[in-house]
């Protein structure tokens, strides 16, 4: 067999030529058909439909580019890989920062791959890493035993752009995922409000991980995040604190007798358990199965999942209107002084407003 460093292909990938130690890079991974040229959509869509978890990850890179060619070819790969998707459960999972959601998302990602087989994708949405550069969630060094589980894919949030975009292009490798036969899907979300909106908008099941302590739990949480909850799970109940963990469940329980039904039939349970020492995970995942079955026989789950296609186009064509607005080149040249008229009065913010956006549709 040819030596691989005589290889055409191979000379471009010695990052140290020269240095005694070899190369870390497997020659021969690099010498098959996807190696080196650049990929078209059909190659991507057959590395995702064969599970190439390499292949998807690039393909989630194009869907994450802001380049229009990249764009373009993304589009084409997810709208090919669309008969595929679906075929999954999808999980949300928002907490505070510190409630434990990367050691918990590490055991339960564990607790299902052990229970039922398949591939599961981590995923998530973090407007803020964007500011922040370099997102907290989805941290591979943050879940030890999935990251080098070979079933499992993980893939911090996406930072670029606002929480429309970061969310579409979540959901967007989402499909892809689901393509490569990854059939449980977690998405890991954290926020004030919009980013857990975001989250519940493409997932059939919102967990929220809570913390006990303070005595007035729900004091500091949203009603409109505990409305969105299809289970709330309070963490860390180990040593000292599981009294107050049990005392915490109950006050949530009671909260959520006081809301009115929600659409999916389903009351929202409340359970305690440990991330850390692996308490109670088995009872979380009994209680997502078991109303995975309840909506599935209650036909809710499909009812969900179509409303959130709806959702989507929407959130699709605001996000279009607005991007195709303000990448305009006239508008862009004419919004500095509208800006500056507003500001010294000269004009309302509604007239402002109007004017620019109807030279933008006498443009189209
Ligand atoms: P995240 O910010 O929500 O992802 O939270 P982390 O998973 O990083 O956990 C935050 C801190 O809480 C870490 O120091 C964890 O070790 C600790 N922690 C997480 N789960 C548990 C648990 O079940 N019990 C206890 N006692 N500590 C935990």
């Amino acid at each position: 067999m040819e030596h691989p460093e005589n290889n055409e292909e191979y000379k471009g990938l010695v990052v140290n030529s020269g240095v005694e130690q070899p190369s870390i890079v497997n020659p021969y991974l690099q010498r098959g058909r996807f190696a080196r040229r650049r990929l078209t959509a059909d190659d991507y869509v057959e590395g995702i439909l064969k599970g190439n978890t390499a292949i998807l990850g690039q393909a989630v890179t194009l869907v994450e580019s802001t380049n229009p060619e990249h764009q373009a070819v993304a589009q084409e790969v997810i709208e090919k890989c669309l008969p595929y998707s679906g075929n999954s459960i999808r999980i949300g999972i928002s907490g505070v920062p510190g409630a434990g959601k990367s050691t918990s998302i590490d055991e339960f990602g564990i607790h299902v791959l052990q229970r039922t087989g398949g591939r599961l994708a981590v995923l998530a949405i973090d407007p803020s890493s964007e500011k922040t550069k370099g997102s907290i969630l989805g941290d591979k060094t943050r879940m030890e035993k999935l990251s080098v589980h070979p079933d499992s894919f993980i893939r911090p949030s996406p930072s670029a752009g606002s929480l429309g975009g970061v969310a579409r292009k979540t959901r967007e490798t989402i499909i892809l995922c689901e393509a490569a036969g990854f059939d449980k899907i977690f998405v890991e979300t954290v926020g004030v409000g919009q980013s857990e909106t975001a989250c519940h908008s493409m997932v059939d099941f919102f967990l929220l991980i809570q913390l006990a302590g303070t005595g007035d739990e729900l004091q500091g949480i949203k009603r409109g995040i505990m409305e969105m909850a299809d289970g709330i799970v309070i963490n860390k109940c180990d040593g000292d604190n599981v009294d107050a963990c049990h005392l915490a469940a109950r006050q949530f329980q009671n909260a959520l007798h006081l809301f009115p039904m929600p659409d999916s039939g389903w009351l929202p349970k409340v359970l305690c358990y440990s991330g850390f020492y692996g308490l109670g995970i088995k009872e979380v995942w009994d209680m997502i199965y078991e109303y995975i079955d309840f909506v599935r026989q209650n036909g809710y789950f499909q009812h969900r999942r179509a409303e959130q296609a709806k959702y989507w186009m929407y959130e699709s064509i605001h996000e279009q209107l607005l991007s195709g607005f303000y990448n305009n080149a006239t508008i862009a040249s004419l919004l500095p002084r509208a800006e500056q008229s507003v500001l010294d009065g000269q004009k309302t913010s509604f007239i402002a407003a109007k004017q620019l956006l109807d030279t933008y549709f006498a443009l189209l």
